[in-house]
């Protein structure tokens, strides 16, 4: 394959001198000239040192043959507290290296400040060997190996640059090693170079701020030698082998270590997390480690994970298909219990169709990410379900974050983005708050501005709405939003998630949404009871309603307790504010008999710390009246700051 050399200088006139303001070389494929052509000129400029005037770009063939390749020498970093324990510092290397008059050397250094290139000096006579001492030594022709991963952006490194510079320089013949300090008056790092040294780095050279440096090849051999030294330095084509990135990363010899260092973090934020057993079913008395606690955090809202015939019909359809699926929905795994759950959620979803994932979480990384196409744009509430979050990062659409539940700024953000397609994708009900999606307000946006509208229904489906449909039935809407979302853990009970909507969407979600092509369907057993929980909370509206009243029970008894909250779902937020008052407060709480869970960041933002109160239907009215009490009392004995 031919290579190409290609390089670049860049310079400007000021006050009738030309003053040098840039200078690379690369050594490229010719798919990669373009873009590398592109990213030197606009180094050139949009200078630090100002805006070239000229600029030369040379670019010549050449062929593999005439292509040397070698090691990128190892590199080790010595930390030194001033420029002078750097000088001494190299002093030490060069003597290390059995070259006698180190001191003489450094003493040449200062004749090398005006240079563009470099001094070649004779380590035993101190003579300068380089033809023009005006202008010095210059080393060229030489890069990086390339790497599929190198991109055109990467091409000011000045790390692999000067790493690049000094494995070529002292591979030269009797080249002995390389001493450098950078001129750039903010860069204080130098190095001192040799084959047996490698590439030594050393963080202070001089004083901050000063503008001199140079550098200085060491040669030790025949003076006759000589020419073919320079040859190789200024003439020879070299690529240089695994350049590392950064410097100084030296490999970590305890490779958990990082982990460490994050739980330590994690420790001392009081966002460590843990994890409590349940000895007994979701149900409002509980067991865990051997204690009796009211559950005032659990999801299954309307009770019916403990329900007699949801367990019933989970058995049966252990007895009759057996333990595990077998296989995806594509290939062996599908059972009439999940064509039959699909159908029944449509039907309760008033929508053409549904598709089951494994769980809620899977439903919302699957299908957004196969409706964030390229080009199109995802307008995502600020507060949305991590799962949301994690489809849009999953999808090749661009994400545009709105302000929680605001129309004008969702509008605002709309207009200015001025998608030609795209989505909008809320909470029906915020998970962490409890509160309701304005779905009036993102349907008309939707319309308005050729969108798809999306929600997630987690919360929402056994919860609100007169009967418990959901989001809309809450507000009485006329159509569905066209990607309707939700979960079978939380009300129905078991788990698994779905999506309802028109046989289109359903159509090319089961053709494109990975989570749900490549995993293993769901087991008989949770189809069987999300189906016989959906049964129930058809046949027996009371219990949404029970779940209502006893939400309704709750805040006012918080609100004689002097304890004001909001809730429109059955999530009754108590907003403590700092992380480590709300652990405390729960787990106070627990020791006084109460399951209720502090949510903390990242799950909410930070410092704003709660207890995530969640009701069911099978909560008794003195259940809750006297949790609220206790809860007052707890939030009471535990000081803001401690
Ligand atoms: C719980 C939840 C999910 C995830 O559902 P799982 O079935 O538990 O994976 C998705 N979205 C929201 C809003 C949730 O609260």
């Amino acid at each position: 394959m031919t290579l190409y050399s290609m390089k670049m200088r860049a310079s400007r006139e000021e006050n009738g001198l030309s003053q040098h303001i840039s200078g690379a070389e690369k050594i490229l494929s010719e798919a990669e000239l373009g873009d590398n052509a592109a990213a030197l000129l606009s180094r050139a400029l949009h200078h630090a040192k100002g805006r070239a005037d000229f600029i030369n770009l040379k670019i010549e063939a050449t062929t593999p043959e005439e292509i040397a390749y070698i090691e990128a020498l190892p590199v080790a970093t010595v930390d030194v507290a001033n420029a002078a324990e750097g000088q001494q510092t190299i002093l030490k290397y060069l003597s290390q290296l059995g070259i006698p008059n180190g001191a003489a050397i450094m003493r040449q250094f200062s004749h090398t400040y005006e240079m563009r290139g470099a001094m070649l000096l004779d380590v035993d006579t101190l003579e300068r060997l380089e033809p023009d001492p005006a202008r010095g030594l210059r080393a060229t022709y030489m890069d990086a190996e390339h790497t599929p991963a190198r991109q055109a952006g990467d091409c000011k490194n000045h790390f692999q640059e000067a790493i690049v510079l000094a494995s070529k320089v002292v591979s030269a013949p009797h080249i002995v090693a390389e001493i450098c300090m950078s001129d750039d008056p903010d860069y204080v790092t130098g190095y001192v170079a040799a084959p047996s040294i490698g590439y030594v780095r050393i963080t202070r050279l001089k004083a901050m701020g000063c503008p001199d440096g140079g550098r200085i090849f060491l040669y030790c051999g025949p003076r006759k030698e000589v020419p073919a030294c320079i040859e190789y330095l200024e003439k020879q084509k070299v690529l240089v082998r695994h350049v590392p990135v950064n410097p100084g990363k030296a490999p970590l010899t305890d490779s958990w270590q990082p982990l460490k260092d994050d739980l330590t973090m994690r420790r001392s934020a009081q966002l460590y997390r843990t994890i409590k057993t349940l000895q007994t079913p979701q149900r409002a008395q509980v067991k865990s480690d051997g204690q009796d606690l009211l559950m005032l955090a659990s999801n299954s809202y309307l009770g019916l994970s403990d329900e007699p015939r949801v367990k019933a019909a989970a058995i049966e359809a252990v007895a009759r298909y057996g333990a595990g699926s077998g296989g995806s929905r594509l290939t062996t795994g599908t059972l009439p219990l999940h064509n039959a759950l699909e159908a029944e959620l449509a039907s309760f979803k008033n929508a053409n169709a549904a598709l089951l994932f494994n769980t809620g979480y899977m439903a919302n990384v699957g299908i957004l990410s196969a409706l964030g196409t390229p080009g199109s744009i995802i307008f995502s509430d600020e507060l949305n379900h991590a799962s949301i979050i994690d489809g849009c990062r999953l999808s090749h659409a661009r994400t545009i974050v709105y302000r929680h539940n605001d129309m004008a700024d969702l509008e605002a953000k709309i207009q200015a983005a001025a998608p030609t397609h795209g989505l909008i994708v809320s909470d029906a009900v915020f998970s962490m708050d409890g509160d309701i999606a304005d779905l009036p307000g993102i349907l008309q946006l939707a319309k308005k501005y050729h969108l798809l509208s999306m929600v997630d229904e987690a919360h929402a489906t056994g919860v609100i709405g007169a009967t418990g449909h959901g989001i809309v039935e809450h507000f009485g809407l006329p159509k569905n939003p066209d990607v309707l979302m939700g979960t079978m853990s939380k009300a129905l009970a078991s788990e698994g998630g779905f999506v309802c909507g028109s046989q289109l969407l359903i159509d090319y979600l089961r053709n494109t949404a990975r989570s749900f092509i490549f995993s293993t369907s769901l087991a008989p057993a949770p189809l069987a009871a999300a189906q016989a929980a959906l049964t129930i909370l058809r046949t027996e509206p009371q219990r949404v309603q029970r779940l209502q009243e006893n939400t309704r029970t709750f805040c006012a008894a918080l609100a004689e307790n002097g304890i004001q909250t909001k809730a429109s779902s059955a999530i009754v937020p108590i907003i403590i504010g700092d992380e480590g008052r709300a652990m405390r407060i729960a787990q106070k709480l627990y020791d006084c008999g109460i399951f209720l869970t502090a949510i903390r960041y990242p799950t909410v933002a930070q410092d704003s710390a709660r207890l995530r109160a969640a009701i069911m239907a099978t909560h008794t009215t003195a259940e809750l009246q006297d949790a609220a009490g206790t809860i007052a009392a707890a939030i009471q004995s535990v000081p803001i700051k401690k």
